[in-house]
């Protein structure tokens, strides 16, 4: 009897607990409805920058208020404008050494430079080795070369010309990574050789697009898409929980070929239809394969989807001059990372799990 009514009101009392808990718990309901209906970032917003990475960065975010956006949006402008000003090769600045000035000083002296430099470095040198030296940052006077030849014949395209082998060939002769000399003690970067030279233009946007989404994701956006160029980062999903669609450009038209959906995720392509100029009815594209020092001729798009858009960019200017069944190998080889390659007679091939990307 004891037992049972002490049973009973240990009972009671456990009913009137649990019916305690239940209104505080819904209390805590209502509280975080009621803070999320103001505090959410649902509303859309969206900025263009004109003057970072020679190209179109568009951004889009979803937070509470404008006021916030746009602190938000000079937050990453202003990591933009740090990372093109230390990543250009063509121009130096007041008060900075990038590397343009390390350029300047190959051969003659070690430079003082931010560690993001360092890390940019040495994180090409990894992807030199990972894509079997098909994207090589070392070949800055063969891409120099094409690039003075391609702006000289889209000026005058009566007089467009290719760039003679043999210069081709000296200017590759030290395209080495050896003379590329990182020092993180005395926190310097120097070239060796005069003659070596770097250009960063197929791993520099990606590299900045990564480090810039995972500092905007640490001040706290949980909803983004940044394309620097078409180097497109995402953070989260859309508002509504819906993910990001990114176009894959058609290389022979205007249009998109496809488009995939990201959360979380980079997307990053490389196209023929990019850059170039023609001689003599041909074009000549920018993707420079270091082993015949030619515009590679395997594919006019690849796509790379991976959750580091470093790694993404690199690849797409990597795998632009293997093979396909290399490509491929390389592709399988690597956690999370897909792609889509468009090869010049139109027909295209991807990876295992691309198409769970695929938009249908
Ligand atoms: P984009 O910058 O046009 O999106 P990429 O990421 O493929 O395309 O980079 C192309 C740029 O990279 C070229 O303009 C040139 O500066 C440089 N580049 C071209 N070929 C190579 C290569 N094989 N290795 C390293 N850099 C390259
Ligand atoms: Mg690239």
């Amino acid at each position: 009897m004891r037992t049972g009514v002490f049973a009973f009101v240990h009972a009671g009392k456990q009913a009137r607990f649990r019916r305690m808990a239940a209104m505080a718990a819904a209390l805590v309901l209502v509280v975080s409805l009621f803070g999320c209906a103001t505090d959410r970032p649902s509303k859309r917003y969206e900025q263009v920058f004109l003057d970072v990475f020679d190209t179109v960065t568009t951004v889009i975010l979803y937070d509470t208020n404008e006021s916030r956006a746009n602190e938000r949006f000079n937050e990453l402008h202003t990591l933009l404008q740090k990372y093109h000003r230390l990543y250009d090769i063509y121009h130096t600045y007041e008060g900075l050494n990038n590397l343009a000035t390390v350029n300047e000083q190959a051969g003659k002296a070690p430079v003082a430079v931010d560690a993001r430099i360092l890390d940019l470095v040495d994180y090409a040198k990894e992807m030199d080795t990972l894509t079997d030296g098909r994207m090589n940052i070392a070949m800055g006077r063969v891409l120099d070369l094409w690039l003075q030849y391609r702006e000289a014949g889209l000026n005058d395209p009566d007089q467009a010309a290719l760039p003679p082998m043999a210069e081709l060939e000296t200017a590759n002769a030290d395209a080495n990574l050896e003379n590329i000399v990182v020092d993180r003690t005395a926190g310097t970067l120097y070239l060796v050789d005069t003659k070596t030279q770097l250009d960063v233009g197929a791993i520099g946007k990606g590299y900045a697009a990564q480090k810039i989404t995972e500092a905007m994701q640490q001040s706290g956006v949980t909803s983004m898409l940044l394309s620097i160029g078409g180097n497109v980062c995402s953070i989260g999903t859309h508002a509504d929980g819906t993910p990001w669609q990114v176009g894959i450009q058609d290389p022979y038209s205007d249009g998109n070929l496809c488009a995939v959906q990201v959360s979380g995720q980079s997307v990053v392509t490389s196209g023929t239809y990019e850059r170039f100029y023609t001689v003599d009815g041909k074009r000549y594209h920018h993707i420079i394969d270091p082993q015949t020092l030619l515009p590679s001729t395997y594919y006019d798009s690849v796509t790379v989807i991976s959750d580091d858009s470093a790694l993404a960019d690199a690849l797409t200017t990597g795998l632009f001059c293997l093979p396909l069944t290399q490509g491929q190998a390389l592709v399988a080889s690597l956690d999370g990372v897909e792609a889509f390659w468009v090869l010049p007679d139109g027909t295209t091939a991807q990876s295992d799990g691309f198409s769970a990307y695929l938009v249908q």
